[in-house]
């Protein structure tokens, strides 16, 4: 595969530089917002000038991880990505349920409904005004990426039915699937239920586990398997400092799984500067994390891997099929 695409088109995979594969960039007012405040970032000046901010420090390519229905802002994107030369990839998918309102049409349509939304807004362009009902406007900006959420309760009846509409989905267009993993859920119990189901493991990322697993022998487990991990618990205090992250990485690393590793920030209006200045900022990987890597010992090739070739690896061997 050559190509990946973005909210402005396909772009070759050389072009993408730094990438940071799940970051929330921009997203309206929903019910999201209503559970927990920090998830409103509906301002677009600002969201731009937090792209502006990543592009001066040497960013290249931010994956949104918002899905359709859940207060997604994709033709905020292709604007911000146009203003800022940032590449952004946006979602398709689904999010957690309660950051839905009660009997929301990504809980009440069939699988195959589900797959059909999914693979639109891959094939064809994403979809405006889903977010309250469905009434659906074809903005003609692709999605690039399936994002899935896993939560606390499982895989329910109506879970197993995303989960499988998603995964056809990614499989059928190419693209991976970036799943959240919630505290307290299960991530092998889905893991083998993808699996048993057809769906390979060089085609997930599971994200979060950094913050949502601590027993790292599942996360070893997992990229025993194959599937991709990305981890964002990076300049986030209340769960474990950048040292602890370091170590996590380094006892990935020495496992012999740096090809499957990859970061991000999971960035909420909390942590972005042009929200709230004292935030540490979508550029903080570049500007704190990767050099406190290089001090800790990381090579310049392994941060190259875990920053851009893992990203395209993701894609390149998912795309081959079993
Ligand atoms: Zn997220």
């Amino acid at each position: 595969m050559k190509s990946i695409m973005s909210v402005c088109g396909p772009v070759v995979t050389d072009d993408l530089g730094f990438c940071q594969c799940h970051e929330h960039l921009a997203v309206s007012k929903g019910v999201s917002c209503e559970k927990n405040p920090v998830l409103l970032m509906e301002d677009e000046e600002k969201s731009l000038q937090e792209a502006l901010r990543l592009k001066e420090h040497g960013g290249g390519t931010v994956v949104d991880a918002q899905p359709g229905g859940c207060n997604r802002m994709e033709e905020a994107l292709q604007r911000i990505s146009k203003a800022s030369h940032i590449h952004i990839i946006a979602s398709t998918g689904f999010h957690k349920l309660c950051f839905y309102p009660r009997n929301h049409w990504v809980s009440e349509k069939t699988l195959e409904e589900l797959y059909q939304i999914f693979s639109h807004e891959l094939s064809e362009g994403m979809y405006s005004s889903i977010d309250d009902g469905f009434h659906p406007r074809d903005t003609k900006i692709r999605a690039g990426i399936v994002k899935m959420a896993l939560d606390k309760e499982g895989l329910t009846p109506v879970y197993r039915k995303l989960f499988l509409a998603g995964a056809y989905a990614a499989r059928d267009a190419e693209v991976p699937m970036m799943i959240h993993i919630e505290k307290g859920s299960d991530p092998i119990a889905l893991f083998r239920f993808l699996r048993e189901n057809g769906f390979r493991a060089e085609h997930m990322i599971f994200c979060h586990m950094d913050r949502a697993v601590l027993d790292l022998s599942v996360h070893r487990k997992l990229l025993e398997e194959g599937v991709f991990l990305e981890y964002d618990t990076i300049g986030r205090f209340q769960y474990h400092s950048d040292e602890r992250e370091l170590e996590i990485f380094r006892y990935m690393m020495d496992g012999g799984y740096e090809e499957r590793l990859l970061f991000s920030l999971d960035t909420t209006r909390a942590r972005l500067k042009s929200y709230t200045p004292d935030g540490i900022g979508i550029d903080y990987l570049l500007t704190d994390f990767v050099p406190k890597m290089l001090a800790f010992g990381f090579t310049k090739e392994q941060i190259h891997k875990i920053s851009h070739d893992n990203f395209i690896r993701v894609y390149e061997e998912g795309y081959c099929q079993t």
